[in-house]
């Protein structure tokens, strides 16, 4: 079986890309999109939460028309917050104004998929990719069937374990301090302290080892409640399910909304929180990486959603050029560098700076985040540099000696 186009994954990146390139391609292009689910975007493992368009178009500037782009119909959002608050390990609480969503993942997902099939796209689910050589791809659909594809293009949004990524050489090796590992309830039911409009982060070696967890609401009585751990941070038993349960039933302010509030769904996951790969494009299998596949997240708060949908856009765009004018298809990594490498630098160099800081002790973390404020927090939301962190830096190794 030939195809033009073979979409591996059907997550916010790959049914970006599969809703862009049937509208664009119409029936001018073959396009069969699989993924492993038997419902692909279920169950939603994702706290959800998206910066508005205004706070985007200030995020990724050279994104085109970036306020359009990022403006979803309300059918697929849930609420909408106006503050983030950053909770430090003694309980200081600094919040900034921030425009945010929580979105209906899920729901929005299904809508992207169903027009790809509307515009004539083939969609296979409980469909998993196993191999790759020498142009063909092999998959196995619901645990039997095993089908060859050969197609002219593959897009790798297959996820942050990416086997395209793998097979194609584009993976690079990570350390694991490059990934952190995630547990997260749908809480309903909350305590009288929840505050449906706050986004709130929790950072401390007991509830976030070198990530922070988080209560991101989705409606007046329901939020997304997860915890996230990086490897090397973790000292002694301590893991996700410890670090989400002692925010719930030991963190004095999280308690009170959390403890006695009922868990509907459980998920577990991991976030990739290096640098995007260097190389997104294999010109030997025309494959192009979208998505957590191409670690294309950012990497200081673990965001995934909207460079999916950029990079997903972008792909999309290449392809077409490709097919049609025979463009190089590593224009689709220029334009994703351009509009996005800027954000993605400034945002990992926060996470490093958070690394140096931190390395899970919660004396430090408390002696600097006792020196930021609302503006600083600001500046850090925003993916930037607060000038009193920036002034400390060159600093840093004997400020940690004396703060330990
Ligand atoms: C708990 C959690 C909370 C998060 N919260 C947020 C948040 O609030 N805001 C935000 O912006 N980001 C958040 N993220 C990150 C965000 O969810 C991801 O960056 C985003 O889902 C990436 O989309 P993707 O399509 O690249 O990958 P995925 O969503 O992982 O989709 C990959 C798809 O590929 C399929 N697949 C994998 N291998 C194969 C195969 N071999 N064959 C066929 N199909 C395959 C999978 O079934 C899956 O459907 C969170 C992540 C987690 C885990």
């Amino acid at each position: 079986m030939d195809v033009d186009v073979l979409i591996v994954g059907l997550g916010p990146a790959g049914a970006t890309v599969l809703a862009k390139l049937a509208q664009l391609a119409g029936s001018e292009l073959s396009i069969l999109a699989v993924d492993q689910r038997s419902q692909p975007g279920f169950p939603v493992q994702c706290g959800e939460f998206m910066p508005s368009p205004e706070e985007m178009a200030t995020l990724m500037p050279d994104v085109p028309d970036a306020l359009q782009f990022f403006s979803f119909d309300e059918q697929f959002i849930s609420t909408h917050t106006d503050r983030i608050s950053f909770f430090s390990p003694k309980r200081k609480v600094i919040q900034t104004p921030f425009q945010g969503y929580t979105l209906h993942r899920g729901k929005w997902n299904t809508h992207l998929i169903e027009i790809g099939k509307k515009y004539g796209a083939e969609v296979r689910p409980s469909t998993c990719v196993v191999g790759m050589k020498n142009g063909k791809v092999t998959f196995v659909q619901n645990d039997s069937k095993r089908t060859q594809v050969t197609p002219r293009i593959v897009v790798g949004a297959d996820g942050v374990s990416s086997r395209i990524a793998k097979w194609t050489g584009l993976a690079e090796k990570r350390p694991n301090k490059h990934f952190v590992i995630v547990k997260q309830h749908v809480m309903t039911d909350l305590g009288t302290d929840y505050d449906p409009t706050d986004v709130q982060m929790f950072f401390g070696e007991k509830y976030a080892p070198g990530a922070y967890s988080w209560i991101i609401p989705k409606n007046d009585n329901t939020a997304n409640v997860g915890a996230g751990v990086r490897l090397p941070m973790l000292k002694d038993d301590m893991n996700v399910s410890k670090a989400l349960s002692n925010l719930i039933n030991v963190h004095s302010t999280a308690s009170r909304i959390l403890n006695g509030a009922h868990i509907k769904q459980t998920i577990a996951g991991v976030v990739p929180v290096g640098p995007p790969y260097q190389h997104t494009v294999d010109l030997k299998s025309h494959t192009i990486l979208v998505g957590d596949a191409a670690c294309q997240v950012v990497s200081s708060v673990g965001g995934g959603i909207p460079p999916s949908m950029v990079a997903g856009s972008i792909a999309a765009n290449a392809i077409i050029r490709f097919i049609r004018k025979k463009v190089p298809l590593t224009d689709y990594q220029s334009q994703w560098q351009l509009q996005m490498l800027k954000m993605f630098k400034s945002a990992f160099k926060l996470r490093q700076f958070f690394d140096k800081i931190s390395m899970g002790r919660d004396s430090r973390i408390q002696w600097y985040m006792n020196r930021l404020n609302s503006s600083d927090i600001n500046n850090v939301v925003h993916c930037n540099v607060p000038w009193k962190v920036s002034l400390a830096m060159p600093f840093m190794r004997v400020l940690n000696r004396i703060i330990t």
